[in-house]
């Protein structure tokens, strides 16, 4: 089995299509949706993490290049200063995945970068620039 992290963007006329439903029925692909999202000129965009065989993941990657869809790797990434942070906690209230915590007892706040779906939402929360996102 492997697990790719994929940004998947689909043109206006695919948008109300099952193209994920059947990556799942036809392709034996199992999708996780970390993210979802319709622009401003209406095109969509999903960030998923896709698991399945190899030969499945190959036969479901090319029906998304036949449906004219396209498919990058997520390439963001996440860095976390330690050194930057007071432990405000202010970004764990808005870490979608859990990937920022507090641990207890000693209330530190810890970022678990596995657990990260580089959602960028704890960016404009913290005020020391501790999360870094790297292109
Ligand atoms: S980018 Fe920030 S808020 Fe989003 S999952 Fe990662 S740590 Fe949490
Ligand atoms: S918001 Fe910034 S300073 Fe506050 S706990 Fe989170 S990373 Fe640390």
């Amino acid at each position: 089995m492997i697990t790719k992290r994929l940004v998947l963007s689909f043109p206006p006329p695919l948008i109300d299509q099952p193209v994920t439903f059947e990556l799942v029925r036809k392709y034996n692909l199992k999708i996780n949706i970390l993210r979802a999202r319709i622009t401003p000129r209406e095109q969509g965009r999903l960030v998923v993490e896709v698991t399945g065989s190899k030969k499945d993941m190959d036969a479901g990657l090319k029906f998304l290049d036949e449906m004219k869809v396209e498919v990058k790797a997520l390439a963001l990434d996440v860095k976390f200063h330690d050194e930057r942070c007071i432990e405000c906690s202010a970004c764990t209230s808005v870490c979608p995945s859990g990937a920022l915590s507090v641990q207890r007892p000693e209330m530190r706040v810890s970022f678990n970068h596995e657990k990260c779906i580089a959602c960028e939402l704890c960016i404009p929360v913290c005020p020391f620039n501790v999360m870094e996102i790297v292109f």
